[in-house]
């Protein structure tokens, strides 16, 4: 079971992406247990206010640092935290072997910045990691968030029915997915691959191989 902690000033966001498929079921079935915390119950300011102006001026609201540390203290108070990452641009770019390692731990919290980001302070005293999605910027950290959850939760045993499914993905042992096909063996005279047809399973498992190969060769060199 991984405990992940999510703190936000728009849990509204992740309602969906949280609540659906893979994720819901590894939830149900207890293998993950996902708490989210409203950035808001954790400030003193009488209108809920978790934001405040750049010192220095500039456009933008920043994150204040109070309510980010009384929310992780709260949280710390009932478990022993192994990761603290705060989802940002400029953070280490998300790959499967970086969700591979989150995937074995125990307890993370994740931090979902808004507006132009968060006090720089949180990330230099208390933040153990910063995760990026990609070389872009989005609104909030609550859908970057979401993007790591879901990558984390289908590498926990348990969580994905067939498990084999998930050590075929794409990036597994540095290769991408093998080509699928379902019903029907034939449409507009487009027709399946004959050996996947065979029941030959070693032949199938040789030839699924090869085509990751062919792949990766062709759509990322860099990969091998
Ligand atoms: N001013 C910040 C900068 O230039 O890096 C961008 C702030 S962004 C509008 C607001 C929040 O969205 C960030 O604090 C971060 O939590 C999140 N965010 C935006 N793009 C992201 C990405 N590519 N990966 C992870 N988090 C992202």
């Amino acid at each position: 079971m991984i405990n992940i902690d999510i703190i936000t000033c728009l849990p509204e966001i992740l309602n969906g992406p949280l609540s659906q498929s893979i994720v819901k079921r590894a939830q149900e079935k207890k293998l993950i247990n996902i708490e989210i915390h409203n950035l808001r119950d954790f400030s003193n300011d009488k209108h809920k206010k978790v934001d405040d102006y750049s010192f220095g001026g500039g456009g933008g609201m920043i994150l204040k640092i109070e309510p980010i540390y009384k929310c992780i203290k709260k949280i710390k108070g009932s478990r022993t935290i192994d990761e603290i990452i705060y989802m940002s641009p400029d953070g280490k770019k998300l790959d499967q072997k970086g969700a591979n390692k989150l995937s074995m731990l125990k307890n993370i919290i994740i931090i979902c910045g808004h507006y132009n980001g968060i006090d720089e302070r949180v990330r230099e005293n208390i933040i153990t990691s910063e995760i990026s999605i990609g070389d872009y910027v989005l609104t909030g950290g609550e859908l970057p968030a979401a993007v790591l959850i879901d990558s984390v939760s289908r590498l926990i045993p348990g969580v994905i029915s067939n498990e084999s499914a998930a050590l075929f993905d794409s990036f597994q042992d540095n290769l991408l997915g093998h080509p699928n096909y379902t019903r029907p063996e034939s449409f507009n005279g487009w027709k399946v691959p004959e050996i996947l047809l065979s029941g030959n399973q070693k032949k199938i498992d040789e030839w699924r191989i090869e085509n990751s190969y062919k792949k990766t060769k062709k759509l990322r060199p860099d990969l091998l």
